[in-house]
């Protein structure tokens, strides 16, 4: 398949800038303001889920938001029994899937509603995300391969992307004619609901496409029957590996796993870079999307020389950040998804802060699943034991003589997803991008936002299994094992 596709053009999206666009996403969100929406198993046979649960709205949690009735082990088994593979020619499934495209960018004003309401986007992050989501739809429906399917898909989605994550796993499942098994993470039902909708709508048979919104129990059926036959997974390390392990036991040989796990990335900057250019870059790849993605900036080198100078520049900007509820056009950062997030985070932060290390830190609404964008000292990316998922940069300097040993630390970490450079030195570009172990590498500009067909993203190491998603191999893995190329 050709990366850049000329029968493709990316979504145009909106542009925030424009007084006028931003009046018509207001109109358009208005009437879903206090709307309540249901999730509940799409299954192509009988339903029988749980009792609904209420779901709240992460940044007012007064605002009820809809329900969801979980999927039980019963659904699963009625839904591995009715799922066919997608069996029309693969150039129909393209029309279709290009069709539900359309369909998402129709319903923008519902889509927006749900991702700020449950979801706790922003409207940048939520104009970003369903730009994606259609991205991904016309990517993959517009390359469909004739090759058998691998049969029965199951796709196991984060929160942080409900839609776009959740519609890219589904339709490159869908575009390869499998039947796909869709779990929805536990936070973001409605939204898959509704993706799952459009899709059926615009006329992906049900046998094709199950909804089995519910918690880890469901998503560990969905990968240890032996009627599966291949898994989509993005979200922790550790999951990926329990996946790999029930399916290495129960599934057939060769049943392929495409995960998309954590990161540690980290950013240099040495004492050639612009600074306004670093400092943008910094805070968009920190905390944008409140630093809920797996792409985002964990850890952040200057050289010392320029340290002071560019933080001071930097604390300037955070102070800029507005920190409130995703409605308000004007919130830069909206919420960390729950309690359990927050409580995580905020444990973190009190730690550095016991031992003097918060470099800066902002005030947060107190109702709400709130974290304001935090800056905390470190003295290199060893000291980050896990994935800190939200708005907290950790802050190291260097020597100009030290330059190797911190590409040396990044490696070590055993992560490899996404890295930054800013510099002005061409040479230092090409020896440091030959040696950084990351599948995605930005110089000279943000570390987040990978767009669909030009920039394939994906991790290696502990960041994913590979190949990379709105890349050209990506489709390939949904095939029949035996119909796969090697090599992809
Ligand atoms: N694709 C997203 C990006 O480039 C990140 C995906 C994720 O967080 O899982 O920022």
């Amino acid at each position: 398949p050709e990366l850049f596709a000329p029968e493709r053009p990316n979504s145009i999206g909106f542009d925030l800038r424009d007084v006028p666009t931003l009046a018509t996403i207001d109109a358009a969100r208005a009437p879903f303001h206090a709307h309540t929406w249901e999730a509940a198993p799409l299954l192509a046979g009988d339903v029988n889920a749980h009792t609904p649960k209420t779901m709240h709205n992460p940044a007012l949690p007064a605002d009820v938001v809809g329900t969801v009735a979980t999927a039980t082990l019963e659904d699963v088994n009625t839904a591995l029994d009715a799922a066919k593979p997608w069996d029309i020619p693969a150039q129909e499934r393209g029309v279709i899937l290009n069709k539900a495209a359309d369909l998402y960018e129709e319903n923008f004003g519902l889509l927006f509603a749900l991702l700020a309401r449950e979801a706790g986007k922003t409207q940048l992050d939520a104009v970003a995300e369903l730009r994606e989501a259609v991205d991904f739809l016309r990517y993959y429906g517009t390359h469909a391969p004739a090759t058998p399917p691998a049969g029965n898909f199951t796709c196991i989605s984060p929160w942080n992307f409900p839609l776009a994550i959740f519609s890219g796993q589904v339709s490159a499942a869908l575009a390869a004619g499998n039947a796909v098994l869709a779990k929805p993470a536990e936070q973001t039902p409605l939204i898959a609901h509704q993706a799952v909708a459009l899709l059926h709508k615009a006329g992906v048979p049900r046998s094709a496409l199950q909804l089995l919104p519910g918690a880890g129990d469901i998503g560990a059926a969905l990968t240890s029957d032996p009627r599966v036959d291949g898994v989509a997974f993005t979200g922790s390390t550790e999951t990926a590996m329990k996946i790999r392990s029930a399916m290495a036991d129960n599934l057939t040989p060769g049943a392929p796993l495409i995960a998309e796990t954590g990161g540690l990335n980290a950013m240099i900057v040495d004492s050639t870079a612009l600074p306004e250019q670093a400092v943008t870059a910094i805070v968009e790849s920190a905390f944008q999307s409140a630093g809920q993605r797996c792409s985002a900036l964990r850890c952040l080198y200057v050289q010392e020389d320029i340290a002071d100078g560019l933080l001071e520049m930097l604390t300037g900007a955070m102070k800029e950040l507005h920190t409130g509820d995703p409605w308000n056009l004007a919130a830069d950062s909206g919420p960390v998804i729950d309690a359990q997030a927050q409580s995580g985070i905020a444990t973190h932060i009190a730690q550095a802060q016991a031992e003097g290390r918060v470099l800066f830190e902002l005030p947060a609404p107190q109702t709400g699943t709130f974290i304001a964008p935090t800056l905390i000292r470190v003295t290199g990316i060893a000291d980050l034991e896990r994935e800190i998922f939200g708005p907290v940069l950790h802050v190291a300097t260097f020597k100009s003589h030290e330059l190797d040993a911190v590409v040396e630390a990044i490696n070590a970490t055993g992560y490899g997803l996404t890295f930054g450079l800013q510099t002005r030195i061409d040479d230092r570009v090409q020896s440091i991008s030959d040696r950084i172990e990351a599948g995605n590498i930005y110089v000279n500009r943000n570390q987040i936002g990978a767009i669909v067909g030009s920039q394939p993203f994906g991790g290696e190491g502990l960041s994913g299994t590979g190949p990379k998603a709105g890349g050209p191999h990506y489709l390939a893995r949904f095939a029949k094992p035996e119909a796969q190329p090697s090599g992809t």
